[in-house]
């Protein structure tokens, strides 16, 4: 099995804010609430969740190479 890392360093495109956030395994996060600017950051287009657009990682279907939502 392939290691999954579930710890994600999203950085807010708003205000550059950076946070880490623990992934969740069997959901993508579509949207992610910036905790500084509050501004409701949503995926780029062809991306399925906020970690894919914005965070230091990957979500996790990606990571195993699994296509998530599309
Ligand atoms: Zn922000």
């Amino acid at each position: 099995m392939t290691e999954i890392v579930l710890l994600s360093t999203i950085t807010c495109p708003v205000c550059g804010h950076m946070k880490e956030e623990v992934m969740q395994t069997d959901a993508c996060q579509y949207f992610y609430d910036c905790e500084s600017c509050h501004s409701v950051i949503k995926p780029k287009t062809g991306d399925c969740c906020v970690f894919c657009s914005y965070g230091t990682v990957k979500c996790p279907p990606i990571q195993q190479g699994i296509s998530c939502c599309s």
